[in-house]
This record gives structure tokens, C-alpha cells and sequence, in this order.
């Protein structure tokens, strides 16, 4: 059986009161059974966070690939796992087009988590255009192939990926559940043909893009859909907690 996992990215929200008072109510709702809860904070909150809650898991939504030195803004590596994240999400799509993070930058933030101890999130998905004609696929494996595949067996079963179409992501378009389970099928395929299958039968692939309570059991229900990488309704104790019983 593979990790089911509900992982709530609050990207550059919430100030240090309103952080905890939600980190709180969603620690205080009934948790379901073998779901494994995330939440990645802005990491200033990170460690107001980290002493709250002993079941819910907290990640980095960024950090700079080496573990000190003279990158002035940055957070390390180490300082990210010191201050209590154990995952941190990589190429997230705001990432690689806001601040223009190339598949060289994020195959050494995977190379950095890895070594350090940190679960990679790492995010691929394809812009509305490819969508447009078709050529998804082998845009999504290229971004996997350049940042991710490079990693030996060990390493790679030690990630999760998150498949969040760049249209679906904060548009309140969500992937339909069979586009959804089509790109989940070929991600897990690609995994095969590289790692065997009992390796791609073990990695964790989530779904993220406009996800909400009214959509999440329709793609959790989804054979290769393991949980999902959630953003604007994270924001909200209730929802975050009715999607993370979704399944
Ligand atoms: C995200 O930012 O990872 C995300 C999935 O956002 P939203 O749920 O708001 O589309």
C-alpha cells in the first residue's frame, strides 16, 4: 500500500498569530486513519510551528541548495531541517516562472534535500498551451527526466512528486479525475521503465490544482492519485481537513 498524503501549501500567507491559530484548529480536528498531513508555512513560522503538533509533518516552500555562505536572503539547506521541516517542496510551478528556477537549480535542491535528510516535493506540470496540443507528456517527463531521474533507487523512494497542471493551479480549474489518472498512470510508467516496478509501485504521486472538498474524493479516488498537494483551501482548517477525508 502506498502513503496517502494531504499537504497543505500556505505559499506567502498568514502572519505569525493567524499561522498558528490554523496550524492549531487543523491539529485539533479528528485526523483520518493512515493519512499523513503536511503543512508548508512560510518558513519564518516554521518554528512558532514545529512545537505545536506532534502529527502533523512541516516542509520548506523553498530553501537554496547549499549549507551556508555568502547567499545573502536564502535559507540553507540545514537551517531549513534545523528549523523543523522534514519535506521541502521543489519546482513548484511559481517557483520555476516567477523566479525563474531552471531544471539545473532543482536537480541540485534535490540533490541538497536528499543529503540532508529532507523529503523532496518535487512538482511538475505542464503549462495550458502543451495541454492545448497534446504534448503534456513529454513535457512533464522531461521535467522529470532533468531534475528528478537522475537519482539512484534509494534516493528516488525517498521523494514524493506532485502532478499540478500550471493551468489548474490557483484557477479554480481542476483537472478532470481521468486527466488527472492519465498523467498519474504515465508518471508511475516512466517510474517503471527506470526504477522497476516495485520502486514506482511505492513513490507517492500527488494531485494538485484548484483541489477543494468538492473535487477530492473524485480524484482521490483515482488509482494512482495518492493525496494531494493542496493551496488556497488549505488556507481554511475545515476544508483542508474535510479534503484530507476524502479518501
Ligand atoms: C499549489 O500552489 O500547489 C496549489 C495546488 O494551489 P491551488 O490549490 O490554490 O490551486
Amino acid at each position: 500500500m502506498r502513503k496517502k498524503i494531504v499537504a497543505g501549501n500556505w505559499k506567502m500567507n498568514l502572519n505569525k498569530l493567524e499561522a498558528q491559530v490554523l496550524f492549531r484548529a487543523i491539529d485539533a480536528s479528528p485526523k483520518p486513519e493512515n493519512i499523513e498531513l503536511i503543512i508548508f508555512p512560510v518558513s519564518v513560522h516554521l518554528g512558532k510551528l514545529a512545537d505545536v503538533s506532534s502529527t502533523i509533518a512541516l516542509g520548506v516552500q523553498n530553501f537554496y541548495p547549499e549549507e551556508k555562505g555568502a547567499f545573502t536572503g536564502e535559507l540553507s539547506v540545514t537551517q531549513a531541517k534545523d528549523s523543523g521541516a522534514e519535506y521541502a517542496l521543489i519546482g513548484h510551478s511559481e517557483r520555476r516562472s516567477i523566479f525563474g528556477e531552471d531544471a539545473e537549480l532543482l536537480r541540485s535542491k534535490v540533490d541538497a534535500a536528499i543529503e540532508h535528510g529532507l523529503v523532496p516535493v518535487f512538482c511538475c506540470g505542464e503549462p495550458l498551451e502543451l495541454r492545448e496540443i497534446g504534448e503534456q507528456d513529454d513535457y512533464v517527463k522531461a521535467q522529470l527526466i532533468d531534475s528528478l531521474f537522475h537519482l539512484d533507487k534509494d534516493q528516488i523512494l525517498k521523494c514524493i512528486i506532485a502532478y499540478e497542471p500550471v493551468w489548474a493551479i490557483g484557477t479554480g480549474i481542476t483537472a478532470t479525475s481521468d486527466q488527472a489518472e492519465e498523467m498519474h498512470a504515465a508518471i508511475r510508467q516512466w517510474l517503471e521503465e527506470k526504477y522497476g516496478r516495485a520502486v514506482a509501485d511505492i513513490v507517492p504521486i500527488l494531485y494538485g490544482g484548484s483541489c477543494n472538498p468538492s473535487n477530492a474524493g473524485e480524484l482521490f479516488a483515482c488509482p494512482n492519485v495518492d493525496g494531494g498537494l493542496i493551496g488556497g483551501a488549505s488556507l481554511d482548517a475545515i476544508s483542508f481537513m474535510t479534503i484530507a477525508g476524502s479518501f
